[in-house]
C-alpha cells in the first residue's frame, strides 16, 4: 500500500515459498498494490496519492497532489484502488490481511467492534500484540471499504519498521495460514483442516508488476463458508 512500508515483502516471499506445505483454504497474494511508489520509496503512488485514503467508504478530499495523505481528486481515482477493487470483489476474501509498518502490532477494529477474533488469533502466531489505532478516525481506506461493502474480516498487520528479520516473516507467514484455516471471525477453525482434501490451494500473483508486499487475501473453502 505504502512504498515507503516495504516490510511485508518478506512476509508474502516467505508465505509463497510454504505453498506446497498449505491444505485446505486458497491464500492469494498481492506484492505490492503501489509498485511506482514502492520503487520510488513513496508513500503515495506516482501521482501522489495516498491510496489508503482513495477507496470509496467515508472518503473525503483531503490534502493536495503530493502530500503526505492526498486522497485523490475523487473516490477509487487511482488505477490502483479500482484494481484492487475488482479483484477483491472477485475474489470475496473471507480474511485478508493488509501490511503497513512501522508500529508492531496487529491493528483492531476502530469501530470498538467486539469482532476481534481474527486479528487476536493472528497477534498470537506472529506474536504481536494487538491494539487500536490511536487519532482521528480515517477515512477512505481499503479495510473499511472492504470490511462494509465485501464483507468478511479484513485488517491491518503493522511490523516494526526497517528490514523484517527471517524468523519475524515466519511467524507471519504461519499467522496468515492460521487465520486462513480459521475462516471468518467467530468461526472454529478447524472446518477448513477437517475438509482439506477436498479443497483447493492457490498462491497466485495478480498483475501489479513485481515488488513489495502487502496484501494477502485468504479465502476459506466453499464448505467452510457454508459451515460458518
Ligand atoms: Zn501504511
Amino acid at each position: 500500500m505504502h512504498g515507503d512500508e516495504p516490510g511485508g515483502l518478506r512476509i508474502v516471499r516467505t508465505l509463497r515459498a510454504r505453498r506446497a506445505s498449505i491444505r485446505g483454504v486458497q491464500i492469494w497474494v498481492i506484492d505490492s498494490l503501489n509498485p511506482d511508489g514502492l520503487a520510488r520509496g513513496t508513500r503515495t503512488n506516482a501521482r501522489g496519492v495516498d491510496l489508503n485514503r482513495n477507496f470509496p467508504q467515508d472518503w473525503r478530499p483531503i490534502g493536495v497532489r503530493g502530500s503526505r495523505f492526498h486522497s485523490g481528486p475523487r473516490p477509487s481515482s487511482e488505477p490502483e484502488t479500482r484494481a484492487v477493487r475488482r479483484f477483491i470483489a472477485r475474489i470475496r476474501p473471507d480474511v485478508s490481511v493488509w501490511f503497513h509498518q512501522p508500529y508492531g502490532f496487529v491493528v483492531l477494529p476502530s469501530d470498538r467492534s467486539d469482532a476481534t477474533t481474527v486479528h487476536r488469533r493472528y497477534a498470537r502466531e506472529a506474536e504481536l500484540p494487538a491494539r487500536r489505532l490511536g487519532g482521528p478516525r480515517l477515512t477512505g481506506t481499503a479495510i473499511a471499504w472492504s470490511n462494509r461493502r465485501v464483507g468478511g474480516t479484513a485488517f491491518v498487520v503493522e511490523p516494526r519498521g526497517g528490514a523484517v528479520p527471517a524468523a519475524v516473516a515466519r511467524r507471519h507467514a504461519r499467522a496468515i495460514i492460521a487465520v486462513a484455516r480459521g475462516g471468518q471471525a467467530g468461526s472454529s477453525g478447524s472446518a477448513a483442516g477437517a475438509d482439506a482434501g477436498s479443497t483447493c490451494t492457490s498462491c497466485t500473483p495478480i498483475p501489479f508488476g513485481s515488488g513489495s508486499a502487502w496484501a494477502s487475501l485468504a479465502r476459506a473453502s466453499a464448505s467452510d463458508r457454508s459451515s460458518g
